[in-house]
Parts: structure tokens; sequence; C-alpha cells
């Protein structure tokens, strides 16, 4: 670019310099003290009356500071500062009506008889404006008095790139941060579009790893080995390749396949070498841990993809690269549209949650082995995503598991399914609704007192309801979850274990958890009518259950044999495909009424 007016047509010359110059930022901003006093000095070493920073814009000449001149702009148009940023050389004119030119320029004619002017020239050979004295009389300049203009004019340009680089530099490691990666990026696109490029995204430590490290020996204990990894990755990649630091401990670079003829396996084995590097990197005594260095690759084209899209896919492969064992990973396209399905299911809904129409409850019932009448239902939730269709809750309940929207859920359900388990009652239907909560519910302070106003409102019996927990809710938090269970059970709320055999090694815990029911989970149960050892497990449990007292479900009933030998076997409940599968109010209403037909 330095040598552009070699290479490139004026023209292009002159598209490329406005566009630095409106990237600057400095056109039409306030005047600022630091490029005053620059242009007073400069007034006053001339002994001049008027000087100016002046920036030469398509087709006008604005003033960021200026001496003795009451304009902010003039226009282009035969301004000397022009030719400065034309010709990108200092331009002296002792006397402007000696000059051809300029005889007859609008400044001529307000009485300007002198002029000079230093180019104001950025790093990469654009001339911005010019650094100009001028006078009302004719007068000459020593070779001296151009070199302090040059020096003047020098003096503004590191103002200018001081104040561009601020909000872009890390103050630490001295590195350009991640809104540079993204104007970088947007830059090099716009040169280079199609051409195909890697980001190498690298983290020094497990981002959790880290803040317990800043727990225990406080929020600088990275910044050290932060500054000593930059500069060791700095001096291994060269000047020409940039570093970036996008996050604590967390690095960005850019790798030209086009211009070094890399593919995939080459580009990973630079990632490889960067990470050995960090970790024969020594550590010293203020730093009492280990580095974990892992470094995502993610290929794309310049121009094809947002740069904050870069930066979200690479940073995807660096993530993945913390579960690969070799510590680097190449971004995989289906992974991130595992991640981004997620990310679209948690935002999406915050909204299903306020939009009555998404979610609905489905029922399936439960049925006595003894007498083979329906005694219950389980409520299970159905989510119909306005774009992504019908979300089944295995997909989306782990995920809203894992933020404060359970609460909201578990309430619209309870709220949703005990209203309908009032009508039900009311029409003189025996029926118990169960219903799934989750381990944050047990730590809501209000969960029972909210529990017993919503089957006030309805006159509901507490016996109309049971709440299902899995034995990891159970068992994750034993006091608290014990603790807010016994108030349930106090208030006279049956609890079943869901997924029973599931989900923890050690039955202990059946001691100490006030539960009536145990639903044995369907995974054992599947197998129940062509193998033994199922046959023999689930009778162990039944009798177990039985022995401590608990009231024993079977989940996941798909054939009539499984239904008969789970009679057999003493089992109380059934609950399965066999029987029915989860259905609208509506639907059960009909295959209960269907039951009863057959068997009056
Ligand atoms: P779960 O509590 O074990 O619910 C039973 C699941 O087994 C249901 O899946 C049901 O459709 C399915 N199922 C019933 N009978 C059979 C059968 O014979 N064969 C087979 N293969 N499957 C059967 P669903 O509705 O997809 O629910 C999946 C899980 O999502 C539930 O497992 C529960 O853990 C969770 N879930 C569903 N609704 C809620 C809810 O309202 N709140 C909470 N916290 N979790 C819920
Ligand atoms: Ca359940
Ligand atoms: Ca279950």
């Amino acid at each position: 670019m330095a040598n552009a007016l070699d290479t490139q047509t004026i023209d292009e010359y002159e598209r490329r310099r406005l566009l630095t110059l409106r990237q600057l930022n400095l056109l039409d901003t306030p005047p600022s003290e630091s490029f005053d006093r620059i242009t007073r000095i400069a007034s006053e070493l001339f002994n001049l009356p008027i000087a100016a920073v002046s920036l030469t814009d398509e087709d006008r000449q604005w003033f960021k500071s200026r001496v003795g001149v009451d304009h902010w702009e003039i226009p282009r148009f035969k301004a000397c500062f022009g030719e400065v940023a034309d010709s990108s050389q200092v331009l002296v004119l002792p006397d402007l009506l000696e000059s051809p030119h300029y005889c007859n320029s609008p400044l001529a004619k307000s009485g300007i008889r002198f002029y000079a002017g230093a180019p104001l020239r950025t790093y990469d050979g654009y001339t911005l404006g010019a650094m100009c004295v001028l006078g009302s009389e004719p007068r000459s300049v020593t070779e001296h008095e151009i070199n302090v203009l040059q020096d003047l004019a020098a003096m503004v340009m590191a103002q200018i790139e001081l104040q561009h680089a601020f909000g872009r530099l890390d103050p630490l490691t001295g590195l350009y941060n991640s809104s540079k990666f993204l104007e970088d990026l947007e830059d090099r696109a716009r040169d280079r579009a199609g051409a195909s490029c890697f980001a190498l995204y690298i983290e020094l430590i497990d981002i959790a790893e880290m803040y317990s490290l800043q727990r225990v020996l406080g929020p600088a204990c990275l910044d050290e080995v932060a500054r000593e990894a930059a500069m060791r990755l700095q001096l291994q990649l060269g000047v020409a390749t940039v570093l970036y630091q996008v996050g604590p401990g967390q690095y960005v670079l850019i790798l030209d396949s086009t211009e070094r003829c890399l593919n995939d396996c080459e580009a990973l084995d630079r990632a490889l070498h960067l990470r050995q590097l960090l970790l024969s990197m020594p550590l010293g005594d203020a730093a009492p841990f280990m580095l974990h260095p892992v470094v995502g690759v993610a290929p794309f084209r310049l121009g094809e993809i947002a740069p904050v899209d870069v930066l979200r896919i690479a940073h995807s492969a660096c993530q993945s690269a913390r579960d690969s064992e070799a510590g680097v990973s190449l971004f995989s396209s289906s992974l991130d549209e595992q991640h981004l399905r997620r990310f679209a299911l948690i935002s999406g809904f915050r909204h299903a949650l306020e939009d009555t129409g998404q979610l609905q409850l489905v029922y399936q019932p439960r049925v006595s082995l003894i007498t083979d009448d329906c005694v219950g239902v389980e409520a299970l939730v159905r989510w119909e995503h306005p774009v992504l269709g019908a979300i089944f809750p295995d997909e989306f309940i782990p995920l809203v598991e894992n933020t404060p929207m359970i609460r909201s859920l578990t309430d619209w359900v309870l709220r949703h399914a005990i209203d309908q388990a009032g009508i039900w009652y009311r029409r003189g239907l025996v029926l118990r609704v169960s219903i799934n909560i989750s381990a944050a519910n047990l730590a809501e302070s209000d969960f029972t007192a909210r529990l017993k106003t919503y089957l006030a409102e309805q006159a509901l019996p507490v016996v109309g309801l049971e709440l299902e927990l899995t034995e990891s809710a159970l068992i994750g938090n034993t006091r608290t979850a014990v603790e807010a269970l016994d108030v349930l059970v106090e208030a006279g709320i049956r609890i079943a274990i869901d997924d029973f055999g599931t989900g923890y090694s050690s039955l202990a815990y059946l001691q100490e958890v006030p539960a009536d029911v145990i639903k044995i989970d369907r995974s054992f149960v599947a197998q129940i009518d062509h193998e033994v050892r199922s046959q023999t497990l689930i009778k162990a449990m039944i009798s177990m259950a039985h022995d401590l007292d608990y009231h024993v479900v079977a989940e996941g009933v798909e054939t009539p044999e499984s239904y008969q030998m789970l009679q057999a076997l003493g089992c109380d409940e059934a609950q399965g495909y066999w029987m029915a599968r989860p259905m609208t109010v509506e639907a059960f209403d009909d295959w209960l009424a269907a039951r009863h037909e057959n068997c009056p």
C-alpha cells in the first residue's frame, strides 16, 4: 500500500485514502487541545498568524485544529492544502500571487500570500492532509523550518494514530483487541474478497479453571503469564502476522492460506506447534499452576462470513479442542449447528413462556396392574417452536434446566396441570396427576406455598397430585433437597423417584429420601418380555421397593407380555405405549371413555 501510486491508479489511491481518513473518525469532530497545542507551536515557531491541521476530504478542506482561521472548512478546489494530499510532498508557496496556479485562488483573494504545508502521512502511506502555516506577507523558508514543519506533521500523525489505537489495544499485552480484529478482517475482506484463510483461536487455560485460580490467587494471577505468552507467540509468528488478544489468556490470529498455500492439515500443524510453544513456556514461581493451552482452527473465506462469525466459529473450534486429546481442533459445522440450535432453543424458550400458544401439556395414563383401571396421568410438556417445529422435552428440558427459566417452566406446568386436574376432579374422575419437577425447584423457598395455593384455587385435595423427581435431582444436593422434600411431604404431597435405576450406584439414599413411589426406568422394562436377566432385575427391584414400603410403577410398557409379566411380579402400576401414548386432554377423555365401554 505504501507505494500505492506506483501500482494503482490515482483514482484508486484517492478512494483508499478517503476510506482511511473516514475510518479514523476524525472528520467533523470537536477541537481537541492535543492538536491545538501543536498548531499554536507551529504558529509561534514560524511567527505567522495562521496555522492549521487540515484534512483533505472528498471536496473540502476540514480543519481539525486552527489558529487565525475563522472557518472550519473551505472548498478543496484550488486550496493549497489539497495539493499536499495529492502529491504527498512538502509544498512551499513563498508568494501565492506569483504562482500561476494559485494567484486567483479563493485563498489568495482572501489576502493570503504565503503557504507552507507538510503532508500528514499514515504509516501505510496515505496522506490525510497537511500541517500548514500561512501568512499575509510573502515569505521564504529555510531548510531547518521545513524540517520543523515535518516534525510537527509527524507529531500530529502520532496523535491521530494514538487516538485511533485507544480502545483497540489491550493495555496488558500491548496487542490489538477484538474490536481491531473485526475492523481488520473487514478491511482484508474488502481487499481480498474470496481468499481462503484460517482463524486460529488460542486459549491458555480453561475459562472455568481461570476463574477458580483467580479466586485463590487474585484477579491479576494470569497477567504475567498472558504477557509472556503473547510475547512468545508474536516472536514465533513474526511481525507480518498480527496477534490479537480477544479475552483474558485468549489470542486470535489469521493465516492467509492463499498466500502461504496452507491446507487443513498444515493449519492444524501450525496450531499444534503454537500449542507446544506455550506448553514449553516456563511459568516461574509467581504462577503456581499449569497451563492447558488449546488451539481451535477455523477455515473460512474472506467476505463470505461476517467477522463476528469468524471469531465465533474459531472460538467454537477452540472449545472442541478442549475436549480433544491433541488440544487442537478443526471447526466442525455440524457441531456448530448443534450449538446454534441449542442457542436458538434457549433464547426462544423465553418467548414460549410468554406466548401461551407454544407450550402444551399432554397426558399419559397410568394403569393399576391390580384392577386394570386408569388411576392417574403423567403430565408431559410439548413445545411447538414457531420456526423449528415440535421440540421434544428430552432436547429442551436439559437446556432449560441450566437456566433460571426452569422455575417459570415448572410453574407453568403446575398451573396448567392442576387446573386440568381440577376439571377432572369436578367431573368425578379419580385421577392422580403426576408432574415432573427439577432439582432447582426444590431450592425455591415459596415452592410448597405456591403449590398449595394452586391446589386451593381448584379446591383439589392434595392426594390428587404427585411430584416426580429423578434420582440425580434427589442426590445432587442431598441436604437441601431432603429438607425441601420434607416440607412437601408434610404438606401431604406424594413424591415419586423417576427413572429409578439409572441415576445412582448406591441405594443408600433410599433411606433418607422421603418418597412414596418408585418409577422403574423404561430401559429395564423394555427387555422384560424376552430377557431373563431383566426379569430377575425387575423382580429384585419390586421386592426391595415393597420391603421399603414403596409403591412401584413400571415405565415404558410396550407389549401385552410385559404388562402381564409385571402383573405376575407384583408391580403396582404400569405406564407405557401399550396402554396409551401421551395424549391431549380431548384424546385422553376419548381413550378413557372407550376403555370404560370395553370393561364397564
Ligand atoms: P419421563 O419423566 O421419564 O417421561 C416419560 C417419557 O417416556 C415421556 O417422554 C414419554 O412419552 C415416554 N414414554 C412413555 N411410555 C413409553 C413407552 O412405552 N416407550 C417409550 N419408548 N417411551 C415411553 P417425553 O414426553 O418425551 O418426556 C421426556 C422427558 O422429559 C421426561 O421423561 C421428563 O424427564 C422430561 N419432561 C417431560 N415433561 C416435563 C415437564 O413438564 N417438566 C420437567 N421438568 N420435565 C419434563
Ligand atoms: Ca416422569
Ligand atoms: Ca421416567
